[in-house]
């Protein structure tokens, strides 16, 4: 009987990854171009991206937002699940990525479906006037403003839609105490907070380095 998520260790994953990922070749090259890149951390894991299409099609979501797009692979992921009609608003700042994201999108055939806005976001985000427009929210950004993302996603959320967050376990760093990082702390308040917070059913997933969903209700 398991009584607690199991430890992966290095041959397990690879087990998880070798019977379950179905990465196109596609999103492969883009993973492997933005390995080399310094930022790569930046990058969702494979088999997170597979999880968060899975999740567009669970839900039946048209209308998406991503806060945090660096090179585009997990924008990627959730567009190529989109139906026809359906479409993503991604957030990011200006940067030598954003060519990269947009020429796989493009490739893939799916950049008609993306609308990329450079500028901070938090700008961005208080400059979609559409409360209760979207059905999931996917933020992999700026930590430090994770806790202002979460108002801004229960307020663009339809009920029943997702907000889901990344990093929430932050490589083990949220069980230090008094840590001085203002990233720590941000996702640590925002753990906190998310815990009794009425507005949402909750889960935190150790799925790549912590993704935590939360549903609006
Ligand atoms: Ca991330």
């Amino acid at each position: 009987m398991t009584a607690r998520t199991l430890n992966l260790d290095d041959s397990l994953y690879q087990y998880l990854l070798d019977v379950s990922l179905r990465e196109t070749p596609l999103l492969k090259r883009l993973r492997d171009e933005t390995q080399a890149m310094p930022m790569a951390r930046w990058q969702v894991a494979p088999e997170q991206g597979q999880f968060l299409a899975l999740l567009v099609k669970l839900i039946g979501a048209k209308r998406l937002l991503e806060v945090g797009t660096f090179t585009g692979y997990s924008a990627l992921c959730l567009a190529a699940a989109l139906p026809e009609d359906g479409s993503l608003i991604c957030c990011d700042m200006p940067g030598d990525y954003n060519d990269i994201a947009e020429r796989y999108w493009q490739e893939a055939g799916l950049d008609a479906r993306i609308d990329l806005r450079l500028a901070p976001a938090l700008q961005t985000l208080g400059q979609i006037d559409k409360p209760e427009h979207f059905d999931l929210i996917f933020i992999d950004a700026d930590k430090a403003n994770y806790p202002s993302y979460l108002e801004h996603a229960l307020r663009l959320l339809r009920v029943g839609g997702l907000a889901i967050f990344d990093n929430t376990l932050w490589s083990g760093r949220v069980l230090e105490t008094n840590p001085e990082s203002t990233d720590t702390r941000a996702i640590q308040a925002l753990n906190l907070a998310l815990k009794n917070d009425a507005r949402v059913d909750l889960s935190l997933l150790p799925l790549g380095d912590g993704l935590t969903l939360c549903r609006k209700r």
